[in-house]
């Protein structure tokens, strides 16, 4: 069958899949873009994507032979599941491999604003520093802190196992439990966020839920970059609202280099790296071309998002 692969992927889990399907692997760093997606829709069976992939109805309505849709990620915001389920057509995702591997990023974003990694680091190297001093570069500690996990699921509870190592307070909240969103904000010393963005949580931690938060407090956020209203971050950054912010995702992915975020005091941003380890990276193009293949062979995918047929 054609299958169109919209990257490149770590190992050689392409060739798996290359070795029963006609397979074209898009070449390029960038994504392929609208034209290009849309120019290979009517011809197309399989499509394994990425999360800057927008598969939207427009684009399954241009694709009447698609049989499976397998993402290269746990978090499937960027693709219409409705439209996707109404045709039949299953989607995969890879969740659980990356999990850990996530947790830790938002551990390393929780230490790395909150003791001031990024300023000592620039500190050395611009060769300001001359001797140990008593008030240098002072930070918070995450040890003992309280932290504030928005989305409990399993990146969420990888991050609480990784956090009572530190012996911190944790509080969570999720639509089944936990504590209400606005008791977290006002209690956390740090709130990290790993919900799925959805309808419900897009602009969740906007001007109102910011306001919540002690001036003394970080917002991490490892999940999708619109759950966070980047410019209410942004304000309340250059207001010294909250104490600073670690971001793995934002709003837009990449930031314009002269976004008002980027002039922010007290950010620390980095280019969606949450799930980038070689090992994990391999997992998930293990997954997804797995998932791939049992959907080409109408079969149930090991991780599907869809609703399986009867
Ligand atoms: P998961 O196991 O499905 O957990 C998501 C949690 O969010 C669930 O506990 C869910 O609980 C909760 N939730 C859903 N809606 C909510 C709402 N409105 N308010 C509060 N909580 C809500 O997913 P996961 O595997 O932990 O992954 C979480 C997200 O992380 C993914 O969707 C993805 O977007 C992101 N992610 C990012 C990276 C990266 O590279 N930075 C890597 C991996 C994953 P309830 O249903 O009880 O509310």
């Amino acid at each position: 069958m054609r299958v169109f692969a919209t990257r490149r992927l770590p190992g050689d889990a392409l060739d798996r899949l290359a070795a029963r399907h006609e397979v074209e692997v898009w070449p390029g760093q960038l994504p392929p873009g609208r034209q290009e997606l849309l120019a290979r829709a009517p011809e197309l069976e399989g499509l394994l994507s990425l999360l800057t992939d927008p598969v939207d109805s427009e684009l399954l309505a241009a694709a009447p032979k698609l049989r499976a849709i397998s993402n290269y990620a746990v978090g499937v915001d960027n693709v219409d599941l409705e439209a996707a389920a109404r045709r039949g057509i299953p989607v995969g995702n890879t969740p659980d491999v990356l999990t850990e591997t996530t947790a830790d990023l938002a551990l390393a974003l929780m230490l790395g604003i909150s003791r001031r990694l990024l300023e000592g680091d620039a500190y050395v190297r611009r060769g300001e520093w001359r001797t140990w001093e008593t008030g240098l570069l002072l930070g918070r500690d995450l040890y003992g802190a309280t932290a504030g996990i928005v989305g409990f699921g399993r990146i969420g509870r990888a991050v609480a196992r990784r956090l009572e190592g530190f012996g911190c307070e944790v509080l969570h909240t999720s639509r089944s439990g936990g504590v209400p969103l606005d008791q977290l904000l006002e209690r956390s010393d740090f709130v990290t966020v790993h919900s799925p963005l959805t309808p419900e949580t897009r602009g969740l931690i906007g001007d109102r839920a910011l306001a919540r938060m002690k001036p003394s407090a970080y917002l991490v956020n490892t999940a999708r970059g619109p759950i966070v209203d980047t410019a209410a971050l942004a304000r309340a950054l250059h207001e010294g609202r909250i104490a600073g912010a670690a971001l793995d995702v934002t709003d837009p992915e990449p930031l314009p280099g002269d976004h008002s975020l980027l002039q922010a005091p007290n950010l620390l941003v980095l280019p969606h790296l949450g799930s980038a380890t070689h090992a994990t990276r391999e997992r998930m193009a293990d997954m997804a071309v797995d998932n791939l293949l049992a959907g080409l062979a109408e079969e149930p995918m090991p991780n599907q998002v869809t609703p399986r047929a009867p």
